[in-house]
Parts: C-alpha cells; sequence; structure tokens
C-alpha cells in the first residue's frame, strides 16, 4: 500500500498540503481531483521526492521515504510521470525509454517492459529512432508513459496526463490507462477531466487548497455536489 499520512508542504509562508492523508492499495487505481492550484502536484512530488515535505511521512508497503533521493524512490517501485511529462526532448525515442530502466530491478525486465510499452503504444514501436521533442503532446506523454513503465513500477502516479491533449487523444489516453490498470498496476492520477478519470478509477479524493475535502468510491464522487462544486465553470463535468 501507498500511504500519505498527515502530509504539509510549504513553499516559504504558502501553505501547499496541510495535513494531507489518504491510500492506495495494491492493485488500486486512485484519483485525485483538484482545481488549479490546489497543491496536486505538490503531493506527487512530495511523494516522488522532488519536494520535501515540512513534516508528515510517504510510506510503500510499510517503508518511509522520508529520507530517500528520488532515484532511490524509483527503485522502490514508484514512478512518476510528472506534469509537462519530463521527457528527455533532443533523445529518441528508444534512448528516452532505455533511461527509464535505469533501476537495477527493471534492467532484468528491460525487453519483457518494451514488448508491454509497445504493445500498449504500438506507435512507439513504429518511431523508435524519432526524436521525442519532433513528436506530438499525444505522442510525447505515451513515451512519458512508456518511460515510466520501463522503471517496473508497482505504483505509477501520473500528474495530469490529459493537460493540453485534444478530446480524442485524451480518450485514447484513458483507455491505454485502463489497460494498464487491467495489468494489476497501482494507479495514482491527478486530474482535473472529472469525468473520464472518475470512469477509470476505483476510488478518488478531492483537494480544495491543500486539504483534503471529500472522497469516497468514484460512483459516490461523480455525483457529490463538492466535486461539482470545485469543477462548475470548468470545461469537464462530473457527468461527462
Ligand atoms: P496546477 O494544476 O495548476 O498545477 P496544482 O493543484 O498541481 O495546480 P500545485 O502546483 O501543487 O497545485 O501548487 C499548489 C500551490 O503552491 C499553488 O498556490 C502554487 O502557486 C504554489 N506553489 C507551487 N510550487 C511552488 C513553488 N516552488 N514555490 C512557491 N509556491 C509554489
Amino acid at each position: 500500500m501507498l500511504e500519505i499520512d498527515t502530509l504539509t508542504v510549504r513553499y516559504g509562508q504558502h501553505l501547499a498540503l496541510d495535513r494531507v492523508s489518504l491510500t492506495v492499495g495494491r492493485g488500486e487505481t486512485v484519483v485525485l481531483l483538484g482545481a488549479n492550484g490546489a497543491g496536486k502536484s505538490s503531493l506527487l512530488k512530495a511523494i516522488g521526492g522532488l519536494v520535501r515535505p515540512t513534516s508528515g511521512h510517504v510510506r510503500v508497503e510499510g517503508l518511509s521515504l522520508s529520507s530517500l533521493s528520488p532515484h532511490e524512490i524509483v527503485g522502490q517501485r514508484l514512478a512518476l510521470v510528472p506534469e509537462g511529462r519530463g521527457i528527455f526532448p533532443a533523445l529518441t525515442v528508444e534512448e528516452n525509454l532505455r533511461l527509464g530502466a535505469n533501476p537495477a530491478h527493471a534492467r532484468a525486465k528491460e525487453t519483457a517492459s518494451r514488448d508491454v510499452i509497445f504493445s500498449l503504444f504500438p506507435r512507439l514501436s513504429e518511431r523508435t529512432r524519432q526524436i521525442a521533442g519532433t513528436m506530438s503532446g499525444g505522442e510525447q506523454q505515451m513515451v512519458a508513459i512508456g518511460r515510466a513503465l520501463m522503471s517496473a513500477p508497482d505504483y505509477l502516479l501520473l500528474d495530469e496526463p490529459s493537460l493540453g491533449l485534444a478530446p480524442i487523444v485524451t480518450q485514447e489516453l484513458f483507455a491505454v490507462l485502463a489497460k494498464i490498470k487491467a495489468t494489476g498496476l497501482s494507479i495514482l492520477l491527478v486530474e482535473q477531466n472529472v469525468g473520464e478519470s472518475l470512469a477509470l478509477a476505483d476510488r478518488g479524493y478531492l483537494l480544495e487548497a491543500g486539504r483534503i475535502v471529500g472522497a469516497g468510491t468514484a460512483s459516490t464522487l461523480k455525483t457529490d455536489p463538492a466535486v461539482q462544486r470545485a469543477f462548475l465553470g470548468s470545461t469537464t463535468t462530473a457527468s461527462a
């Protein structure tokens, strides 16, 4: 289980996360919903070791990640697909994927992982020599997810993967996430696309101004007035 326990993150005087607690069980897909600036990216960065929490803990299978570097956290089978994708634009698709297989446990599975990724994203197998920065936004997101999967994670953390993608590309992306979910991987998805993400997730949390203000099964959250309120005026609705 991935366990976030009363996690607080401050940037100077600014309180970005205020005693946030949530869990992701093995094989579960959990969505963290929240408007711009709610603190979603801060949470994923804190889990990935990119931001140091002021207090609280992140544990995976009972092991505290607090003193581990981002590199060591990937070694604990947590892979983060950051907002903005974080791929190496000047490198080829193949080179980006190979860099993902850095942890020792992942190197042993490199060929098998690549096969899985190419079956999820057939386009990547046709484009192994393409410079990643010349690809479309949707294709670059495939590279980013592919690279994360190359690290053979148990937990996949995704920060707004649909951001900036056309609706049809977003649908394709969520179809692939459903296939990844079906492999039994645990997923923590941060999204503003309420309709697609609640259709995929088992459970979810609602984050507002750094605090968890709602939690429940995906079907409960779909009709939760707090979710409706948080996204009123956004282009996606809970009923989508
Ligand atoms: P978005 O969807 O817009 O990325 P978010 O929910 O991911 O929003 P965060 O990026 O976690 O939110 O930001 C939470 C709050 O912390 C915001 O008010 C943001 O301005 C602030 N913040 C984020 N990063 C920093 C930083 N490095 N220094 C200071 N403040 C920051």
